[in-house]
């Protein structure tokens, strides 16, 4: 099964979420931090024996020679990633998403695969379980090349291994990339004004995609009910409620586990593992 544990904005505490039941799984599990510009994940869940490998996605490297400037390529190309002026063929890597269109169809077999680095795939292992990030590189504007490269190389290994993922924050393109492959979608928030905005474009945006969704509120007993309320009008179960305690953040800060530093966590942590387990289940056998 694959839980993404996503927020609609940063600063919710969804990695905290995302290391606590990592850290309380009891079934064989890979935690994935898919937050490749901001990876913190490893931070609490603190991995080891870490192997890092380069990831790379495929461009088009043009023959000027053959070229004979028919333009079929920039034709078909919907991100205007190569172009022909005059007699020139241009290309620009950093805009290229990689489909590799323009090599297929080059009648002069003038564009070879080449390749712009998106950065690092970085590996380990945490308390016995598999520990997956990427690392976006400085300059690359495209996350989500590398984050679907992740999840490639993880379903190619066919494991039985539960997937848990720390998405990016927001709803845009790298949260949905996260999300999509998904069993179950995890939505941290709290309720505060600015947590209601953002749940709700996080709800707006993950709700078509048709997968079981709960919510998790953090620092509960702060804000007002609004979350609360529209968790009941669209029918959203809230799976887990932190309460808003010092003792949580002074874990967060020193960078533990909040589930294994406050002990009282426990059963709430527990409780959602269930939830999420219940409601993913569910679903595959629907
Ligand atoms: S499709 Fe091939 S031959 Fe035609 S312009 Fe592009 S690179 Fe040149
Ligand atoms: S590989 Fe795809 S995205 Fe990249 S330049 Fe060719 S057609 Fe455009």
């Amino acid at each position: 099964m694959i839980y993404a544990i996503a927020s609609g904005k940063g600063g919710t505490g969804k990695t905290t979420v995302t290391a606590s039941l990592a850290s309380i799984w009891d079934s064989p599990l890979t935690a994935v931090d898919l937050d490749v510009e901001e990876p913190h994940l490893h931070l609490f869940l603190k991995p080891e024996n870490m192997r890092t490998s380069e990831a790379y996605i495929e461009v088009p490297e043009p023959d000027e020679d053959k070229c004979n400037k028919c333009r079929a390529c920039a034709e078909l190309c919907q991100f205007k990633a190569i172009s022909v002026m005059g007699d020139t063929l241009l290309t620009f890597p950093e805009m290229c998403h990689g489909c590799g269109g323009c090599i297929a169809i080059c009648p002069e077999k003038a564009l070879q695969p080449g390749k712009r680095e998106l950065g690092e795939i970085i590996s380990g292992k945490s308390s016995g379980n598999d520990f997956v990030m990427g690392r976006l590189r400085i300059g690359e504007a495209m996350s989500p090349p590398l984050m679907k490269q992740i999840m490639n190389d993880l379903m190619e290994n066919d494991s039985e291994e539960d997937l848990i993922i720390d998405a990016p924050p927001g709803v845009s393109c790298p949260a949905i990339t996260a999300v999509m492959r998904a069993d179950c979608i995890v939505l941290v928030t709290e309720p505060t004004p600015f947590g209601m905005h953002d749940f709700k474009l996080a709800w707006e945006a993950f709700s078509p995609l048709d997968k079981p969704m709960g919510a998790v509120i953090n620092r509960a007993g702060i804000g007002d009910n609004s979350v609360y309320d529209f968790c009941q009008k669209k029918d959203i179960p809230i799976w887990a409620e932190i309460p808003y305690d010092r003792a949580v953040a002074k874990a967060y800060s020193n960078g533990y586990i909040p589930v294994h530093a406050v002990a009282k966590l426990k059963p709430t942590f527990e409780s959602l593992k269930q939830s999420m387990k219940q409601a993913a289940s569910e679903v595959t056998h629907a």
